[in-house]
């Protein structure tokens, strides 16, 4: 339970003065719905409104807060030209200037003969200074209310900055006096202010250099989320393994015939791999790895062996895809070489019904069926296993903490392995999966092609078909990817519908379209026809339709390369260069892209290597998409920023694993302040795993 504490930090926003429910909104959808995310919104600028310069003074462009005289009014002839208030002091003339604004509402905010104090951007024109639309004009006597240093913050059209700011300003009485969680000596060394101080001090900036990442302000909040962060996997971790492991270990004899069947060697990265495993699954505590490896590196096989390992040992294991064709192709996959090793693979989907379903569950339940392959499906209440002993989880990105801890609660000690297949940088490793072991597959297979990787202005759309049709007729088979355009699966799918259909007048009916929206048995019988060769071209909407193998397959298009990121795009190219031939990989850019956004597409013109992608992606794009946050629920971080405070994560880690070895419960005053920390970031899950939590 949160403690009492917190509570006036998960108020909603609208308890906040200045904020109903219309711009309570607009602030849900800026920074969140609690109080606390909006002390998280931190200022992107400052407005310093102490330079109070003489007219003649005040330089082009900056601005400043002047004391003038109001010497008259000029109302315009024509409505479509501005509305002019002419000012002096004694050093020269400034004019305020006011489009589509009624005089008469002015004449009584800024009467003649009055002094006032003015705020804004001044700008020279023709020898006269101009402000226009005055950010601030007040009496003289309201001159301290203004001439102050105002913090600027990422806004959202609708919603006025004065009100953000003042609710800001309110939430600062919500600000508890929490006890410290950092150690005093580390906060001693990095001389970094107390919590309330930094979050306050966050909010009112002095100057640009308190903007910045690396601050002593700024990091300490970036260090406490972070702490936050890795002190909940840690505890997840440790909960993991408290709890009694079970030791597995086969006595080789249907790994033996599969590997026989195998019509290639295992990789060295393959073989040490494996030998994780196998040693985690042997050992008397809970398997929780992560196996790492780019596209095609070789996952599947290293599941297989470890699968069953488990059989070997009399237990049963099942394999977790994030779509219903990456299971099935899964299933279909594994399916020869099961056979060569005499196991029965069972396949369970949200597809399945009645009958069928409960013959697979029945098979399960009595240990007949020792291999299940499925989707999330698996999760299913009354999806029972007699003993299952390996859980591994094919994730890309798609599950996170939660449902791994919901698969192995289906058997008794179960070992975890979850496969990733986008290459993530370090960084990153640690704050998704900082609660597991990690091996890493660095080496391709044998035989492996490169891809040949082309960036092309999508305006030259005519050229690329005919290439297209050059590569069709020498019999290879293509992928054409149109982007996520929004959210808006119908914005999406239209533009997919209408490339078909332009496609299909240069391919005929052999071009086929697969999309989000589509039913299921549909979107297979379209995969499996472009598997077979009855279609040349496939038109999809997402990554994910795509994330089948078809090793004809030898180009690659994908549409507004721009609107990917580089580890995606990385990924869809992985889909081709899998057979024979050599292939090719067109990145079609609109044409007013900018050099920055077409030299990120050169970084993957350049290298093949997945690592050095993910780590670019990540320093362009920030942690939050590169890990694809939205869809996967694994956490984002508000405050801490990876690019910058990488070095600050790496310490936070070390911190957590000392935290946790030497006071496991937080039972300690420190563990008491840090468990206010695990619900201030709402990593509640974590704290629950603490027995008095
Ligand atoms: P991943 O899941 O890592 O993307 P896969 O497991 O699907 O990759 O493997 C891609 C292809 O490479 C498959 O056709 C697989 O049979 C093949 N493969 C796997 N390991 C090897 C190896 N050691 N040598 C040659 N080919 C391999
Ligand atoms: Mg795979």
């Amino acid at each position: 339970m949160r403690p009492a504490i917190l509570f006036p930090l998960f108020k909603p926003v609208t308890a906040l003065p200045g904020l109903g429910p219309r711009l309570g909104k607009l602030v849900e959808k800026l920074a969140g719905g609690h109080v606390v995310d909006l002390l998280w919104h931190l200022p992107c600028g400052v407005i310093d409104r102490r330079f109070s310069p003489k007219i003649a003074q005040a330089p082009n462009g900056r601005i400043a807060t002047l004391t003038v005289r109001v010497d008259s009014h000029v109302a315009p002839v024509n409505p479509r030209h501005p509305y002019r208030i002419r000012c002096t002091d004694d050093t020269g003339v400034l004019e305020l200037v006011y489009f589509h604004v009624k005089g008469d509402w002015l004449a009584k905010q800024i009467p003649v003969g009055s002094t006032m104090v003015v705020s804004g951007k001044v700008e020279w024109f023709n020898d006269t200074p101009q402000i226009s639309h005055p950010d601030a004009v007040v009496p003289l006597e309201a001159r301290d209310e203004i001439e102050t240093v105002e913090p600027v913050y990422p806004m959202t059209a609708g919603l006025p900055a004065k009100t953000l700011r003042k609710a800001v300003r309110a939430a600062f009485a919500d600000i508890p006096a929490l006890e410290e969680w950092q150690d005093p000596a580390w906060l001693a060394r990095r001389q970094w202010p107390t919590w309330p101080d930094a979050l306050k001090r966050a909010h009112t900036p002095e100057d640009e250099a308190d903007l910045a990442p690396t601050s002593a302000i700024r990091s300490r909040l970036a260090y406490d989320e972070l702490l936050a962060n890795q002190l909940a996997l840690m505890l997840v971790r440790s909960s993991q393994r408290r709890l009694v492991g079970r030791v597995t270990q086969g006595d080789g004899s249907l790994r033996g015939k599969a590997l026989a069947a195998l019509p290639f060697a295992l990789t060295g990265s393959q073989s040490t791999a494996l030998e994780e495993i196998y040693a985690d699954m042997a050992a008397d505590a809970r398997m929780l790895r992560l196996l790492q490896g780019d596209v095609g590196s070789g996952k599947t096989v290293v599941a297989l062996l470890a699968m069953l390992n488990a059989v070997e040992a009399g237990g049963q294991a099942a394999l977790m895809a994030p779509t219903e064709i990456l299971a099935r192709q899964h299933a279909e996959s594994l399916a020869p070489l099961c056979k060569a090793a005499g196991v029965e693979i069972g396949l369970l989907t949200g597809r399945d019904k009645g009958k069928g379903r409960q013959a697979v569950l029945d098979r399960l339940a009595s240990g007949e069926l020792p291999l299940l392959v499925g989707t999330h499906a698996l999760f299913q209440e009354d999806v029972a296993f007699k003993d299952l002993a390996l859980a591994v989880i094919d994730e890309q990105h798609r599950f996170g903490v939660h449902q791994r801890l919901q698969l192995s609660a289906k058997g008794r000690a179960v070992d975890v392995l979850v496969m990733t297949a986008t290459p993530i940088p370090r960084t990153l490793t640690l704050t998704a999966y900082g609660d597991m072991d990690v091996s890493r597959l660095m080496e391709k297979p044998a035989g492996r092609k490169p891809v040949q990787t082309v960036t092309i202005a999508l305006d030259r759309l005519e050229e690329i078909v005919h290439g297209v049709r050059r590569k069709v007729q020498e019999g290879g088979r293509v992928y054409w990817v149109c982007p996520l355009v929004d959210e808006s699966e119908q914005i999406d799918l239209a533009a997919a519908t209408e490339r078909h259909a332009f496609l299909s007048a240069s391919f005929g009916d052999r071009v086929g379209l697969v999309h989000g929206k589509m039913r299921g048995p549909d979107k297979d019988a379209v995969m499996a026809a472009f598997a077979e060769g009855a279609l040349d071209v496939l038109v999809a909407t997402t990554v994910i339709e795509v994330g089948v193998n078809v090793p004809e397959a030898t180009v690659m298009v994908i549409e507004h390369a721009e609107r990917f990121g580089l580890a995606q795009l990385h990924q869809l190219r992985g889909r081709v260069g899998r057979g024979e031939k050599p292939s090719t990989c067109l990145l079609l850019f609109d044409p007013h892209l900018t050099e920055t956004a077409r030299s990120r597409l050169k970084t993957l013109r350049d290298t093949e290597d997945g690592f050095i992608i993910a780590e670019e992606d990540l320093r362009l794009r920030g942690a939050g998409e590169v890990l694809g946050t939205r869809q996967s629920g694994l956490p984002g971080f508000r405050l801490a920023d990876l690019a910058v405070h990488g070095e600050l994560l790496a310490v936070a880690r070390d911190d957590a694993k000392l935290i946790v070895d030497r006071d496991p419960e937080l039972a300690t005053p420190r563990g008491q302040a840090l468990r206010t920390l695990l619900y201030l970031f709402e990593r509640d899950a974590a704290a629950k795993t603490l027995r008095s939590g």
